[in-house]
């Protein structure tokens, strides 16, 4: 083949579509949108009448669809669309056309039979109290096709992103794909709302901020999801024009806004990066004003443009937002980064799919609504998971603030925690209960002679030592430098004096080894048993006291000696 038809071929199916428009047979399959088979004319010198717009048409001036959704971008020339419908069934039929989306301002829709108009409707949601409109499918007007050909003309205008889906099903289809397009709605919002209930509890159980604002952010996304959808206007604001002129656009700005309020947050930019924190605030105080500006001046097409480019710019932001976590070595950024990256892609589709970019089908359409359902999940997770690394670095603080970093034993604050049950125990049942203080013999020299470290490994051995020798119910706590504590509950004072000699003889009869060198070292002990004593504290003093008796009485010795003469 002539390589130059073939090109001049190329450019007429690239300039005029793949199909040309053609005349639509009810009997014939036609479930999807009816873009491709309709002629358009885009009003550019002022608007045109319907009868000017008929003659254009009997003048061939309309030129075939290009894609099955006519998407135009945001402020486009209103347009101008015609289909030719031809009833073969015989008899008249009954058919529902589905226009959308909802924000178009103006549709206007005539029948013409004949050259004569047989029916019109004026609708849109710049009309007050539209009985059209059905929330979440779009405007939905009632046919009856007489046989033979009508043909539809319809003309569509808008401040806001240019967007004709039209459908002509029977009645039981169009039926059954609102039906699925509610139960898709009712599925999301259902998820969404417990997602909300879920933080809100979450948020009154530990008052933490990230849930409210996490709730605030899904009760945004709702919000503007039920006013694109149509929802509000024929729910709720049927009559207040001026509010459903402007009111999508300033909820997307709001969504941005709260977006950006729980990423600050979950990523504690305040601490980690004020600056960035800053231009964040910047942006939204910006966005947010500009808004209002726009709303004064009541320009409509500045703030649709606008309200696009924030929301753009906000899944773009939290996208860097994410990898910006990671980059600070924040577990759940993972999570994060992933939601961000859902939630953007969502966005883009449908933003691009709105303004006309890329082709527009159920899924690029709702792929905002699938991404929040994905980013909603994701982000409940990196919640959850911030919760759990939080819980872990608490019990982590909490157990090391317990434990004496030299010797693993615990402290003096455990001692007293764990003590006081058995103290109040053995108080309640008048049972014996006995503490031994116990202090290494000269370590001062210890350390001057084989350095600091020896000592510190004396220490550690001591510890050793003594957690091997205690019995199950009895605790031993380092009470600072060189002086050790244990508390021996069902013990008298001779028994105890038993054990503290037992510890002294295993003290005395060891040899540590210190590097090269091995070393003897000795211990001195003091034991009380609890007699009239009304606090803990009084009978470590008391112990205390004996240990400074047997350092008097010359060291490597239990204190009172009388008493552990009575137990030998
Ligand atoms: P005494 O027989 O009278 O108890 O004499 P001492 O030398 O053992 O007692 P003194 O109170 O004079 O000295 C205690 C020494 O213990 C001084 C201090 O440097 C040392 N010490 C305290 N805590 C640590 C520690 O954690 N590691 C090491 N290596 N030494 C410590
Ligand atoms: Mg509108
Ligand atoms: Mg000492």
């Amino acid at each position: 083949m002539n390589i130059r038809l073939l090109l001049a071929a190329c450019f007429l199916l690239a300039t005029y579509g793949t199909a040309l428009a053609e005349p639509l047979f009810l009997s014939s399959d036609r479930n999807g949108p009816l873009g491709k088979r309709a002629e358009f004319l885009l009003e550019k010198g002022g608007p045109l009448q319907f009868r000017e717009a008929y003659s254009a048409w009997q003048r061939g001036q309309f030129s075939p669809g290009r894609y099955a959704i006519a998407s135009h971008g945001i402020g486009a020339d209103p347009v101008w669309m015609h289909l030719e419908i031809i009833n073969d069934r015989g008899r008249a039929s009954r058919q529902v056309l589905t226009l959308g989306k909802t924000w178009m301002d103006h549709l206007h829709v005539y029948i013409v039979r004949e050259g004569r108009v047989i029916r019109s409707w004026k609708t849109g949601d710049a009309h007050a109290a539209t009985p059209e409109l059905v929330a979440g499918v779009g405007y939905q007007l009632p046919l009856l096709l007489p046989q033979g050909s009508s043909h539809l003309f319809i003309r569509a205008q808008t401040a806001d992103p240019f967007v004709l889906a039209t459908h002509l099903r029977s009645p039981a289809q169009s039926e059954a794909s609102e039906r699925k397009v509610q139960f898709g709605y009712s599925l999301l919002f259902g998820y969404l709302l417990a997602l909300i209930c879920y933080n809100l509890m979450l948020f009154l159980g530990f008052r933490s901020r990230s849930y409210l604002y996490y709730a605030l952010y899904l009760g945004s996304f709702i919000a503007m999801c039920l006013a694109y959808s149509g929802h509000g206007f024929s729910w709720w604001w049927p009559d207040q024009l001026a509010f459903q002129r402007f009111v999508i656009l300033v909820l997307m700005v709001v969504y941005g806004c709260c977006g950006f309020l729980i990423a600050s947050r979950f990523l504690q930019l305040h601490k980690r990066a004020p600056g960035v924190r800053r231009w964040v605030i910047a942006l939204c105080a910006a966005a947010l004003m500009l808004m209002a500006h726009f709303i004064w001046l009541g320009s409509h097409v500045d703030a649709a443009l606008l309200a696009f480019n924030f929301v753009t710019l906000f899944s773009a932001a939290m996208v860097c937002l994410g990898v910006l976590s990671i980059r600070y070595g924040q577990r759940e950024g993972r999570y994060f980064l992933g939601a961000a990256i859902c939630s953007m892609l969502g966005v883009a589709s449908t933003a691009l799919s709105v303004r006309g970019v890329i082709p527009m089908t159920a899924l690029t359409y709702h792929g905002v609504e699938v991404g929040m359902a994905l980013e909603a999940t994701l982000l409940s997770l990196a919640l959850a998971r911030q919760v759990r690394s939080q819980e872990d670095a608490l019990r982590k603080a909490e157990r090391l603030s317990r434990i004496d970093a030299l010797t693993g034993l615990c402290n003096r604050r455990a001692f007293y925690e764990d003590a006081a049950g058995i103290w109040s125990t053995a108080v309640r049942h008048a049972r014996p209960l006995s503490v031994i203080v116990l202090d290494i013999d000269h370590f001062k020299s210890v350390n001057d002679r084989y350095g600091h470290q020896v000592g510190d490994g004396v220490l550690v051995e001591m510890g050793e030592l003594l957690a091997k020798s205690c019995r199950e119910g009895d605790r031993v706590a380092r009470w600072g430098g060189e002086e050790f504590v244990v508390l021996l509950p069902e013990t008298t004072l001779s028994q105890a004096c038993l054990f503290a000699e037992r510890l002294r003889g295993a003290v005395a009869g060891r040899k540590m080894v210190a590097g090269a060198n091995t070393l003897s070292i000795s211990i001195s002990l003091g034991a009380a048993e609890r007699d009239s004593q009304l606090l803990l504290n009084e009978l470590v003093g008391e112990a205390d006291r004996k240990l400074y008796e047997a350092k008097q009485q010359g060291r490597n010795r239990v204190a009172p000696a009388r008493a552990l003469e009575v137990a030998l």
